[in-house]
């Protein structure tokens, strides 16, 4: 849960005077007003990301007092939140002006990932060009990565990668395979369709999840694949709680917090059960790699190993994964 904040440009640059939203009085993605209160956010010594931003809004709150940001549960989607959370302004200026150390992409190896989520796709029938859309997809690395093992596995001729990331990247052709930026999804045209959707490690950092979610479920092709990774942590948080314990909490990179029960229902929640399947849902990929961090690689299959008996009801596995796929029909 350790993240990191390399300032880029020394200092963020921020006119706005406040950086916060009103704290919600209902779950941000359903609606529901049954939500509950779970405890505040503590400042940690090793998530600087946090104490950055207690100091940059102690400076705008003069004589004001520091809000307590607190941590909520939903009753009825399971979603875990924030509250208050940052605007829509400073989040932006915080992803482009700060380099994230905690995205887990970076400490991953590409093809490392790009083979995990391969094994998703099941059995594909050859196609002309395979689409993947990449929603926060930083470089794009992972996708090409795919799009390489698609290509010489013969599945497909031509690659097409659509990247969506504050961080645009000049587009780029080589090798049967094209990726095109994008800075935001509502500029990738509408009757653009795709063989596979990516959402990883990037839904819990956004402020309107629930909209974005069904802009990507949207964008599948008949039969198409819905890949998407989120923190699962508030259980440790509970836990750790119970035991009179601190648990640090990479705020306000972090705004929401998606596990087993979230995405068990969300296909329910969202009215989508119809037109999508939930293929899979399970905690994530382990991040350290063997070779690199043997020790760390242990300790969390160790974590993460109860949850092959118990499945959805396994709490402290620190992320979770789903495949949704479109109906052919
Ligand atoms: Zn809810």
């Amino acid at each position: 849960m350790q993240a990191e904040v390399h300032k880029k440009n020394n200092m963020i640059a921020i006119s706005e005077e406040n950086f916060l939203e009103e704290a919600f009085e209902g779950c941000p993605f359903c609606g529901s007003r049954a939500i509950k209160d779970i405890g505040n956010i503590y400042p940690s010594p090793d998530i600087n990301i946090y104490t950055d931003f207690l100091n940059l809004i102690e400076k705008t709150l003069s004589d004001r007092p520091l809000p307590d940001i607190k941590l909520y549960t939903c009753n009825i989607c399971h979603i875990g939140f924030f509250n208050p959370q940052p605007t829509e302004k400073f989040l932006k200026e915080f992803y482009t002006g700060y380099d994230i150390g905690d995205n887990r992409r970076k400490k991953t190896d590409p093809r490392r990932f790009a083979s995990h989520i391969a094994k998703y796709l099941g059995n594909l029938k050859p196609r002309e060009t395979f689409r993947i859309l990449d929603f926060g997809g930083g470089d794009g690395a992972v996708s090409r990565c795919l799009g390489q093992h698609l290509l010489s596995s013969g599945i497909a001729m031509k690659i097409d990668i659509s990247v969506v990331d504050y961080n645009t990247i000049t587009d780029r052709s080589e090798h049967s395979i094209s990726q095109y930026s994008f800075e935001t999804l509502d500029l990738i045209p509408l009757s653009d369709e795709f063989d596979l959707v990516i959402a990883s490690a990037i839904l819990e950092h956004i402020k309107n999840p629930k909209q974005i979610i069904s802009l990507l479920l949207q964008k599948m092709k008949k039969q198409g694949i819905f890949y998407a990774r989120t923190p699962y942590s508030f259980p440790f948080y509970k836990g750790f709680k119970k035991l009179g314990l601190t648990f640090g909490m990479p705020y306000p990179a972090h705004l929401f917090d998606m596990g087993s029960y979230f995405w068990s229902d969300l296909l329910k929640t969202m009215n989508l059960s119809a037109d999508l399947r939930m293929k899979r849902s399970h905690t994530s990929l382990v991040h350290a790699e063997f070779s690199k961090n043997p020790l760390l690689n242990i300790l969390s299959h160790l974590v993460k190993l109860p949850s092959y008996l118990m499945g959805k009801w396994y709490p402290f596995s620190g992320g979770w994964e789903v495949v949704v796929e479109r109906n052919a029909g």
